[in-house]
């Protein structure tokens, strides 16, 4: 086989990026954009490898009966979602799918997932969106999504997930930057000052922070920049500056500045109120977030239990729990994120909350060693998963619960091999809180083996 051939293959798998997966005649494996597992398509090769291969559906032969129309002008080269060729609720069954693939093929388990739960919105739930800024081909400013695996901004009218407001405050933004002649940064050349459009709503108040990261201190004629957002009539209730000086693909900077009201929006979760700045982590999906977290303190004892949550960001898992925990201790690297935590502990009068800025491996062997034990431990890590030196901590400490929430089915699978050792897996699911785009997130219970 080589690149620019057209051949016939069965599509038997989906990608964890949404990529139909299917084989060769000498059994390579391909990857086909645009196809579906169940289906048979003519692919043109796009480039081969070793043991794969890449291609893209020239013709389908035998479409799914899941599929439809993508509602989206720019869904096969946007890198944002992709699952807008078929119903939800085949997306549903890919992404279980793909959790139960990885228990068998990484966690070595015959544990089988539950059905995923569906998002209750499927269009307009992200509560966060970053548009990055730049050039576009005619020379004027665009703020839109990168294309599927490059940093080159392709511009989009409208996007399907994201809120109308997000929409009208960047078109507000770019029209600023033009009427100004206000620069877009260049990734290549690390010139110019505007990176990234910044915004976040807060599901249940409405509240919106707007914000730019930028390569300087200063943002041209920011009164004007104030006074037309607040004219927008949107609830914005905070406008932001986030330095970012550094030359990095990591979006956000340390310093972060309010041009107007505070460094944070509230929004509330669970019950309880939250105070969210900048540079905090906080699920971009809040209603199923929220159930998210109701299924993870479902498996918590209520009474005299001394839990630990990890990764915690802004303690919203930390609030839930303390209704049924005696005393828990938050662990959060991000600094501003405990800054957040500490403010909400206070906003919600949490007396049984206390809050580290640490990384979770290095804090859980100081608890530990102060003689700190925990009953049950809440995992959330990022996508990279938990390090191996705290996995290898929770198997000497043998807290008798674990509650194990990630973005990142792969990683989940890696640490649940390892904590099998001393662990019984009793129950996994997914919970979608990223519907559309290739994403799920996953909660593992595991108990200490008897
Ligand atoms: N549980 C929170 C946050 C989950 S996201 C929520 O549901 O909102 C993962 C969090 O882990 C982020 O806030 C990130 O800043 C933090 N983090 C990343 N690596 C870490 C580490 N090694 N130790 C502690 N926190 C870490």
């Amino acid at each position: 086989m080589k690149k620019n051939d057209i051949i016939k293959i069965k599509i038997t798998d989906m990608s964890f990026d949404g990529q139909g997966i299917g084989r060769d005649e000498s059994g390579r494996v391909v990857f086909v954009q645009n196809a579906v597992s169940g289906e048979e398509a003519e692919v043109k090769i796009l480039k081969v490898l070793k043991n794969t291969a890449y291609g893209k559906t020239q013709r389908l032969i035998s479409p799914s009966e899941s599929r439809i129309e993508p509602d989206c002008p720019i869904f096969h080269k946007c890198g944002g979602c992709a699952y807008r060729h078929i119903t939800y609720e085949k997306e549903l069954e890919f992404k279980t799918a793909q959790i139960n693939n990885v228990l068998k093929s990484i966690a070595k388990t015959d544990v089988r997932a539950k059905d995923t739960i569906p998002s209750d919105f499927t269009e307009g739930y992200r509560n966060k969106a970053l548009f990055p800024v730049s050039y576009g081909e005619n020379g004027k400013i665009v703020a839109g999504f990168y294309r599927k695996r490059s940093h080159s901004v392709i511009p989009c009218e409208n996007c399907v997930i994201t809120p109308a407001e997000f929409i009208k405050i960047r078109d507000f933004v770019v029209d600023f930057l033009e009427k100004h002649s206000i620069e877009p940064y260049d990734e290549k050349a690390h010139k110019g000052l505007v990176r990234h459009i910044f915004l976040r709503k807060g599901f249940h108040t409405g509240e919106i922070m707007a914000g730019l990261v930028i390569n300087g201190n200063t943002l041209p004629c920011d009164s004007e920049f104030v006074s037309g957002l607040l004219s927008l009539n949107l609830n914005v209730k905070s406008i932001v500056l986030n330095i970012n000086k550094s030359k990095t693909n990591v979006i956000l900077g340390e310093k972060t500045f309010a041009l107007y009201g505070e460094n944070y929006i509230e929004d509330a979760m669970n019950g309880s109120l939250f105070k969210i700045s900048c540079q905090s982590f906080y699920q971009v999906n809040t209603p199923q977030a929220e159930r998210l977290y109701e299924e993870a303190i479902s498996f918590v004892d209520e009474g005299n239990d001394t839990v630990f949550d990890l990764y915690c960001g802004i303690g919203t898992i930390s609030h839930c729990l303390s209704r049924k925990a005696k005393k828990v201790y938050g662990v959060e690297s991000c600094e501003p994120a405990v800054k957040d935590a500490n403010k909400n502990k206070i906003l919600n009068k949490k007396d049984n909350l206390e809050f580290i800025c640490d990384l979770a491996e290095n804090a859980v062997f100081k608890l530990i060693k102060s003689g700190i034990i925990p009953d049950t431990v809440v995992l959330d890590p990022p996508r990279s998963g938990c390090d191996k030196t705290l996995i290898e901590t929770l198997l000497k400490t043998k807290p008798k619960k674990i509650i194990y929430i990630s973005c990142n089915p792969a990683t989940l699978a890696r640490d649940i091999f390892l904590l099998k050792e001393e662990y019984r897996l009793s129950f996994v699911r997914g919970v979608d809180l990223f519907p559309r785009t290739a994403h799920v997130e996953t909660i593992a219970f595991l108990e200490l083996e008897k």
